[in-house]
């Protein structure tokens, strides 16, 4: 490592620089915090709250039902689909913003699994994924997987490197997160996604983390289908609806068992018997949360405002920063990098461990530095480019350095139920 050059006052010169700087006023974030945890739980645009009375007070409280037309409650889903589409690569009407990850993974898997089950792929029954993905994935996966019977199974792999390896003749479908939730690692979606189709396995891919975090270029990379969350990068607020991506390819073979009146071709003809609506639609299912989903419109507006390229320019420099800073200012500590260096094998989050992580959380975050923690050991740093400056980093980590120099946590603190 090179000796220390950077001082706040070089944080704050970049903070003067920086393009995206402006976008911070979009955010309405408490005095006093630096949140480092919009991987979690993305800040609130300023737009939400004058949104939320609107949509609350006016489309709801006046104009009562026929908000479903008149306000444009209906095309919901679609509408914000179409938006979100440009930040993953996908076309307009190949997004909806419905449902949650965990039921959007299931629609995903059931209908790979379907797909995998006619013709000479029909011996195919085991659904690879990651030991360490995020455990909804990997339960929803086994729901469905037990629920299938008939030699249906999930298979765990223990390493990145063992991936390409598990994808062999019995493998119907590979279910990867992009960006690890825990480590930040990035997969390359590019070339694991060629590898699966080289070996007649499709590919779900699981963009929790990589959605308004890293760029994403699903038709690019010519995937199969796709999840993610709006609540985490993209700023939806809490409980946000998730979104899922059909590509056109697949659309008209797209099917799933939530076959609710929502994914029908003509929901209010109350018809006997489920007909899919045709393209992305038959991927809904019941009655969006139409309050929620107005929210989610504020978060991706600001997307429009910039790229993802300079959001990922942006993010390697924070997250730079912040490694660069940990391991020489808290060199004294037991701290241990777990996200990769390389950059193009890193989210947009870094996760030390250290011994007594979750107590050195809780302290940091008693001072106001929000990050969380995740079993076991890993502190874990969100780095946000739309709110997070330089100088945020810098005093983030003079905070952490204070804590732990003069061993200012409390190793007994009790564990909230939400960590
Ligand atoms: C955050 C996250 C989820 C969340 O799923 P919900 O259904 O919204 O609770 C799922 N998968 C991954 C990889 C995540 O990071």
């Amino acid at each position: 490592m090179s000796e220390l050059t950077t001082t706040r006052a070089a944080c704050l010169a970049r903070d003067d620089q920086d393009p995206l700087a402006p976008l911070r006023q979009r955010f309405d974030l408490p005095a006093g915090v630096i949140y480092l945890d919009g991987n979690s739980l993305g800040a609130r645009p300023r737009a939400a709250l004058q949104r939320a009375q609107e949509v609350v007070a006016r489309e709801w409280g006046q104009d009562l039902i026929k908000s479903w037309n008149t306000a444009g409650w209906f095309d919901l889903p679609k509408r914000l689909g179409a938006r979100l589409a440009p930040l993953v690569g996908a076309g307009a009407d190949e997004v909806v913003v419905t449902d949650s990850t965990s039921l959007n993974l299931f629609k995903a898997l059931a209908a790979a699994v379907r797909i995998q089950a006619q013709g000479e792929t029909a011996n195919r029954r085991v659904i690879v994924t990651e030991r360490s993905n995020f455990p909804t994935d990997i339960y929803m996966a086994e729901g469905l997987t037990s629920w299938l019977e008939r030699g249906y199974s999930v298979r765990l792999v223990d390493s990145s490197e063992e991936l390409p390896a598990a994808i062999d003749a019995d493998c119907a479908v590979v279910m990867l997160t992009h960006v690890n939730y825990r480590t930040g690692h990035q997969h390359d979606m590019a070339a694991l996604t060629r590898h699966a189709h080289q070996n007649g396995a499709l590919v779900v891919w699981d963009l929790a983390h990589s959605a308004g975090a890293v760029p994403v270029d699903l038709n690019g990379a010519e995937a199969d289908f796709a999840v993610g969350c709006t609540y985490k990068y993209l700023n939806g607020g809490p409980g946000a609806p998730a979104f899922i991506w059909v590509p056109r390819r697949h659309q008209a073979r797209f099917a799933h068992p939530l076959s609710g009146w929502w994914g029908h071709a003509q929901p209010f003809a109350m018809a006997h018997g489920f007909a899919p609506a045709d393209g992305i639609g038959r991927a809904l299912c019941g009655t969006p949360p139409v309050v929620s989903l107005a929210m989610v419109e504020c978060g991706l507006e600001v997307f429009e405002e910039t790229t993802m390229d300079a959001i990922r320019a942006k993010s390697l420099q924070l997250t730079d920063l912040f490694i660069e800073l940990v391991e020489s200012r808290c060199a004294a500590h037991p701290l241990g990098l777990v996200t990769p260096r390389e950059h193009a094998r890193r989210g947009s989050q870094v996760s030390f461990t250290h011994p007594h992580g979750y107590a050195v959380m809780q302290a940091l975050i008693a001072r106001g530095v929000i990050g969380d923690y995740r079993e076991p050991e890993i502190m874990r740093f969100g780095f946000t480019p739309l709110y997070t400056s330089f100088a945020d980093v810098w005093d983030a980590v003079e905070i952490l350095k204070d804590i732990l120099d003069r061993e200012d946590y409390d190793v007994g603190a009790e564990r909230g139920a939400v960590t």
